[in-house]
């Protein structure tokens, strides 16, 4: 293929047990799929369909990474969430045969420009600039489901500088990870390579430089990164 200026580096996710590593095409994030989040946030928890944004691939920064602190913010956000990796390709799947498109599992910080996200809000405009900015998705290497099963249940943490934030569990998500997929699958065709944010609990809250978080969900992984 000839291009007239030079492509960018596909944007990939290592994988634990193989030096091959997880092509990304997209990334999908959940909004609100915990109550407390959802309260916290002030929105009311009822389970209404779950809602959709995305940040582009090239996003992604891998655990141990350096983030830097984003321009156009003074009050940027830590999330920590289980990422689905998406293996296979999918529309309008039922939830008892979701699971068969999932290659596996992370953890993931789903980084957001909170000030940007309310005033995106108030005004009904887009959440992209809350969301999607460069360097917004750190994320640990992936676990096979053939190796790790589908968790469902299980601590979900995340701590700045040793301070604990966030605290919730699997359990606690409003929608399960069948569900998301299958609704995602109604409105996009999954693809392989597509990842799935599916949300986060209570506690987001501001980093600065300087910061460490560590996001951690038991059975998964654990995603250390330096606020820079
Ligand atoms: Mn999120």
């Amino acid at each position: 293929m000839d291009y007239v200026i030079q492509p960018a580096e596909r944007p990939s996710v290592a994988v634990e047990g193989t030096a091959a590593r997880f092509p990304v095409r997209r990334i999908w994030c959940v909004g609100r799929n915990y109550a407390d989040h959802a309260r916290e946030m002030g929105a009311d928890p009822q389970r209404d369909p779950p809602f959709f944004f995305s940040k582009p691939a090239d996003a992604l920064m891998p655990a141990g990474s350096d983030v830097p602190y984003p321009p156009g913010t003074r009050d940027l956000h830590h999330e920590v969430e289980l990422v689905v990796a998406i293996g296979g390709a999918g529309r309008d799947l039922a939830p008892e045969t979701a699971l068969s498109v999932v290659y596996g599992y992370a953890v993931g910080n789903d980084l957001t420009r909170r000030d940007l996200q309310a005033a995106a809000k108030a005004k009904g405009h887009p959440w992209e600039m809350a969301k999607a900015f460069d360097r917004s998705a750190p994320i640990t290497a992936l676990r096979q489901a053939s190796a790790l099963g589908h968790p469902t249940a299980g601590a979900v943490t995340l701590t700045v500088n040793g301070t604990l934030r966030q605290k919730g569990d699997l359990r606690d998500m409003t929608w399960s990870v069948p569900e998301i997929i299958a609704h995602l699958s109604r409105l996009v065709e999954l693809a392989p390579g597509d990842l799935i944010f599916t949300g986060t609990p209570a506690g987001v809250g501001p980093v600065v430089p300087g910061d460490v978080m560590v996001a951690e969900i038991e059975g998964v992984g654990r995603l250390e990164n330096r606020v820079v």
